[in-house]
């Protein structure tokens, strides 16, 4: 499997092009007291997605179209989008019936900006790529016997910057060498940028067991939540989390750790897309090896350099525009709903003019923010 052509797939090329913004007008709630959740069969209807049956020995549902699959569980807050783990902001629900439930947060801020990124509405040419490798000087971040995670990722980050610039993109590294930086400088820095995608390489720590790579954006703005800077860019978040992990796991074959909600404060900061890449696990001894040779490090480079490429193909509003073939016209009668369906709040602030019933203000009771 490719991951260019996963995700260049995943740009609405091949999916329903309605005319509809990303702000769950059109989506109904399950009911009352699951509000805030959509059923995964108005899910699959609208992506016109079939079911797949999953096998015996695997938990989850699943639905697809055959160049897309999306599988929910095992575990209650786990996705899988065709093969590339995703940490949902909130666990899965079934109804009475035992129909599955995925919440609105999960359906808004990272199903719908993966399979559809040329529907993110406030998407815009990114003009700057910021590469920030993290730690430096009195802060070297994880040390081990073999590795030291502030070398190994200014390493990186210079490929990744030759790279990009080879593709004639504009680039500016936080450092250059061994020296350390404050939180606010890298901020600011990103602020200074016009348009720019800020990407911040770090290597992981954990269990000697614990292998791969990782890419974290920062927690969504949930309805009715304050939006901080950072979350106006939540669904560009979601599809630059999935090119960068899709293009890491394919390309540079690394270990899918999965894209995952932040856990850092200088994500929550940004007010440009962002994302934190774990490239692996200093603290596994077979994967330090690989993360300090030279030939890895070009490959996880060219990687990344593959996921930035592909993320600011798909903001460009301009050439994906054209790609894309005109929407249907709007059908001649309303969808029936056999029962009262109220729909949750979204916490967008535009009205909607395909609006179907009144939004009834209820707040999810299950956020989970690291
Ligand atoms: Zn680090």
């Amino acid at each position: 499997m490719k991951c260019f052509a996963l995700f260049l797939a995943l740009a609405g090329l091949s999916l329903p092009c309605f005319a509809v913004t990303a702000d769950g007008a059109m989506w109904n709630s399950a009911d009352n007291e699951n509000s805030g959740y959509i059923a995964l069969e108005e899910i699959r209807s609208f992506y016109k997605f079939m079911p797949i049956a999953q096998p015996r020995d695997r938990a989850g549902r699943a639905v697809g179209n055959g160049t897309v699959t999306l599988i929910f569980g095992p575990a209650p807050a786990e996705l899988s989008i065709h093969g590339l783990r995703c940490e949902l902001s909130h666990p899965t629900r079934s109804d009475d019936k035992g129909d599955l439930l995925v919440s609105r947060t999960d359906l808004l801020k990272l199903i719908d900006p993966v399979l559809r990124p040329t529907y993110i509405t406030n998407r815009r040419p990114v003009r700057t790529v910021i590469i920030d490798p993290g730690h430096g000087g009195h802060d070297p971040g994880t040390v081990t016997d073999s590795i030291r995670e502030s070398n190994v990722v200014l390493m990186v980050a210079g490929k990744l910057a030759a790279e990009l610039k080879k593709r004639g993109m504009e680039v500016q590294l936080t450092r250059e060498d061994n020296r350390h930086l404050s939180d606010q400088f890298r901020v600011d820095m990103a602020a200074r940028a016009e348009n720019a995608v800020f990407i911040s390489l770090h290597l992981n720590k954990g269990r000697s067991d614990m292998r791969g790579a990782e890419t974290y954006t920062a927690a969504p703005a949930e309805p009715g939540e304050e939006v901080r800077p950072v979350n106006e860019h939540d669904a560009a978040n979601a599809a630059l989390a999935v090119a960068l992990q899709a293009a890491m796991v394919h390309r540079a074959e690394a270990k899918d750790g999965g894209c995952r909600r932040s856990r850092y404060s200088l994500l929550n900061s940004l007010s440009c897309p962002a994302a934190l890449v774990e490239l692996g696990y200093a603290t596994h001894p077979e994967e330090a090896e690989l993360l300090s040779s030279d030939e890895y490090q070009n490959r996880l480079a060219l990687a990344l350099a593959d996921g930035i490429s592909t993320f600011a193909g798909v903001m460009n509003p301009e050439t994906q525009l054209k790609a894309l073939p005109p929407p249907p016209p709007p059908p001649a009668e309303p969808a029936k709903v056999d029962a009262p369906v109220k729909k949750a709040d979204t916490g967008n602030k535009k009205a909607s003019p395909r609006k179907r019933r009144p939004a009834a203000r209820k707040k999810s009771d299950s956020r989970r923010r690291k």
